[in-house]
C-alpha cells in the first residue's frame, strides 16, 4: 500500500505541475472521468433471438471516486464491464477509460482499468507469484517495475506466495483475483460482484484495502448485490435496470429522495388489533405489543401521528422510528421502471 501510495501520490505531483505549467500531455493523462460511456449498446445475437443487454446507455464515472453500480440480476452490470474490459464487443456507442477511447486506443484504455472478475478463474497449478509474473507479462510491465511481492504484501498473501493458488482459502483467491488486478498500477479498478461468498472478516479486510487504494487516488467501480455495502463504502450510485441507467446520484441525494419511516410503538398490553384511529397510518401489528405506523415525512405531521395515539388510549411503554434504506430506494426506483416500461409495452 504505501508503495502504491507513493506512486499515486508521484502522479498526483506531476498533475498539479502539470496543470500550474499548462502541460497538457499530463492533463490529459488524468481526465475529469475515469469511465465516460455515450450512448452505449449491446444486443445479444443468439439461437434463442436477440437480447438488448443494454440500452443507449450513457454514464460519467469521476476521477477518484467509489462509485457503485447496481441493479437487479440480468440487468446488465457485467456486460457493462465485459465491455470496458474488452471481453464483450459493443453494438454501439461510445466509451472511454481515463479519457482512451477503448476502440480507436485500445491499449492504453486496457492499461488503465484492472478488472476484478466475478468468478475465481485462477490456474491451480500455479502459485500467487507465479500468476501475478504471467500477469504482469501480459500487461509488458517490464521486470524492473514489477512489484509482485509488494502487492502480495499489502494483500497479505506474502505467506502463501509459493504455494499452488489450489491450497489457498477462497478468501485468499479472491484477493490474489484483486493483486492480479493490479499487477499495471491502474488508476481505474473494477470490482464485480467481490464478496460474494466472503465472510465477513475478510470481506472487511478487501474494503479496508480497497479504501486505501481508492484514498491514494485510484476510482473503484463497484457492483454488488449487497446494497449495504454500496451505502457504506461509495460516494457515487448508479442503478441499471433491463439496460437503462434509471438513477445516478451522489449517495446522499440519493437516500434523500427515501419518503418512507416507519413508527414502531410498543405497548403494556397485547393487542388482537390495532385501533381504528391508527388506520391512517396502514398501521399493522409486529408482534402482539408492537404496532408499526408507517408515513411519508414530507406530507405528515408529526402531531397528528402523536394526537391519533394519544386518542387510541393505548399504554405505550417504548417508541422507535426505522428510516427507509438503499434497498428501499432501489426496490422503488425498479419497480417504477418495470411499471413504465410495461405501460410503454401496452
Ligand atoms: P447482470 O450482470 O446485471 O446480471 P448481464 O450483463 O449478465 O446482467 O446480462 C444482461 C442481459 O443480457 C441478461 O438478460 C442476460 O441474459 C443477457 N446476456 C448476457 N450475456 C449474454 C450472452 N452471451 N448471450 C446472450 N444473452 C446474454
Amino acid at each position: 500500500l504505501r508503495i502504491f501510495n507513493q506512486h499515486f501520490r508521484m502522479v498526483l505531483a506531476q498533475t498539479s505541475h502539470a496543470e500550474k505549467s499548462g502541460d497538457h500531455a499530463f492533463m490529459t493523462a488524468m481526465p475529469d472521468y475515469a469511465i465516460e460511456v455515450e450512448g452505449l449498446t449491446k444486443l445479444y445475437k443468439g439461437a434463442n433471438g436477440e437480447k438488448l443487454a443494454l440500452d443507449n446507455v450513457s454514464l460519467k464515472i469521476p476521477r477518484g471516486s467509489f462509485f457503485a453500480l447496481l441493479g437487479p440480476n440480468g440487468a446488465g452490470k457485467s456486460t457493462f464491464i465485459n465491455i470496458l474490459a474488452g471481453l464483450v464487443t459493443k453494438t454501439s456507442g461510445t466509451a472511454k477509460i481515463w479519457g482512451y477511447d477503448i476502440e480507436t486506443q485500445m491499449r492504453p484504455a486496457r492499461c488503465s482499468i484492472g478488472i476484478v472478475p466475478q468468478e475465481l478463474n485462477l490456474d491451480a497449478f500455479f502459485s500467487p507469484r507465479q500468476a501475478m509474473e504471467l500477469q504482469a507479462g501480459l500487461y509488458g510491465v517490464p521486470k524492473s517495475e514489477r512489484r509482485t511481492d509488494e502487492i502480495l504484501a499489502a494483500l497479505g498473501l506474502s505467506d502463501k506466495a509459493d504455494s499452488y493458488s489450489r491450497s489457498l482459502s477462497g478468501g485468499m483467491r479472491r484477493r490474489l483475483l484483486v493483486a492480479k488486478a493490479m499487477v499495471h498500477n491502474p488508476p481505474v479498478l473494477v470490482l464485480d460482484e467481490p464478496t460474494a461468498g466472503v465472510d465477513i472478516e475478510l470481506r472487511q479486510q478487501l474494503w479496508a484495502y480497497v479504501k486505501e487504494l481508492n484514498k491514494a487516488g485510484v476510482t473503484i467501480v463497484l457492483t454488488t448485490h449487497y446494497l449495504e455495502e454500496a451505502e457504506e463504502l461509495c460516494d457515487e450510485i448508479a442503478i441499471i435496470n433491463k439496460g437503462n441507467v434509471i438513477a445516478h446520484e451522489d449517495k446522499r441525494s440519493l437516500l434523500r429522495r427515501i419518503d418512507h419511516k416507519t413508527l414502531v410503538l410498543t405497548v403494556k398490553n397485547d393487542l388482537n388489533a390495532v385501533p381504528d384511529v391508527l388506520a391512517p397510518w396502514g398501521a399493522e401489528l409486529k408482534a402482539p405489543n408492537q404496532i408499526a405506523l408507517n408515513y411519508r415525512p414530507s406530507n405528515t405531521q408529526m402531531a397528528e401521528i402523536l394526537n391519533a395515539i394519544q386518542g387510541s388510549g393505548l399504554a405505550i411503554t417504548d417508541l422507535s422510528t426505522e428510516e427507509g434504506d438503499l434497498e428501499d430506494i432501489f426496490l422503488m426506483l425498479t419497480r417504477d421502471n418495470d411499471k413504465a416500461r410495461a405501460g410503454k409495452a401496452a
